[in-house]
């Protein structure tokens, strides 16, 4: 039976390899967002499922016998859908999801529990110049600041009424820190607003924010559902051997 990976992330396309390496049968789902996506190994499908009773359907008609939610921490509705399918198909799901950040002793951190937080938290530290890396969704929050100017990073255009003054910087990590250092300088950003994504890719930015003194306003991640989870691919592997079809 197959394995079915829930992506979009670097550690779904990590799993894919891993267990493609070995010879487990998987298939890989996106969302379909992103307009070049970079592609796992393996068989892949596009697009959403059509909510949990309809995923639960397709894990059944495409004889899957474990499913892995690789997606991203921000991804909340087909997490959300994953845990309820998986129950109602009876299949085993396991959550891979990569720690969050955590901020060294000299950062300035302001965490907040949302974008509309996040927009009220750049006014109250009285930014002028924010390198807003949030992605494309939810930009709206910032929509009716008009009293400072955002460099809006993501990788494909961003929908939905955006801030007064801003640029759409167009971009895909990974990232160094010599480029974020360079980003910064050039634009005179003032404050960082992030995720809590985690994960080593797109990092370089909290170092930069760290050396050049910017406080950084960071989007804490939604609450879990309460599936067994592991941070890492080796983890995600072990688990899948452990399990009955594995
Ligand atoms: P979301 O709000 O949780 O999902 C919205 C809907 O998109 C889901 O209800 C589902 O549609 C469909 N969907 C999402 N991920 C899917 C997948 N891997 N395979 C099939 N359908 C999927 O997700 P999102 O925040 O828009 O993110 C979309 C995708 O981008 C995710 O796969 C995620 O891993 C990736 N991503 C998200 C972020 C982020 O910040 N949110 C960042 C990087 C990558 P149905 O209900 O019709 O099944």
């Amino acid at each position: 039976m197959k394995v079915l990976i829930l992506g979009g992330t670097a550690e779904a396309r990590a799993l894919a390899q891993a267990l493609s390496d070995t010879g487990v049968p998987i298939v890989s789902s996106l969302a379909g967002r992103v307009a070049r996506p970079r592609l796992p190994v393996g068989e892949v499908r596009v697009g959403g499922f059509g909510g949990p009773e309809a995923l639960a359907t397709w894990l059944q008609e495409h004889a899957i016998g474990t499913v892995i939610d690789a997606t991203h921490p921000f991804a909340e509705r087909i997490s959300a859908s994953a845990a309820q399918a998986a129950r109602a198909a009876g299949v085993p799901l396991l959550r891979l999801e990569r720690p969050g950040w955590e901020p060294g002793a000299a950062d300035r951190w302001h965490w907040v529990e949302d974008l509309p937080e996040a927009a009220a938290a750049v006014g109250a530290l009285g930014a002028a110049r924010v390198l807003l890396t949030s992605g494309r969704q939810g930009l709206s929050a910032f929509a009716g600041d008009g009293a400072r100017w955002f460099l809006i990073r993501c990788v494909d255009p961003p929908d939905g009424p955006l801030p007064e003054h801003h640029e759409v910087l167009l971009d895909r990590g990974p990232y160094t820190l010599e480029g974020e250092l360079a980003l910064i300088d050039a634009h005179g950003i003032d404050t960082l607003v992030t995720k809590d994504s985690g994960g080593p890719l797109t990092e370089a930015k909290l170092h930069a924010a760290r050396l050049r003194g910017l406080p950084v306003v960071v989007v804490r991640r939604p609450p879990r559902q309460d599936v067994p989870t592991v941070p890492t691919v080796a983890e995600a592997t072990a688990w899948l051997r452990r399990q009955p079809s594995g």
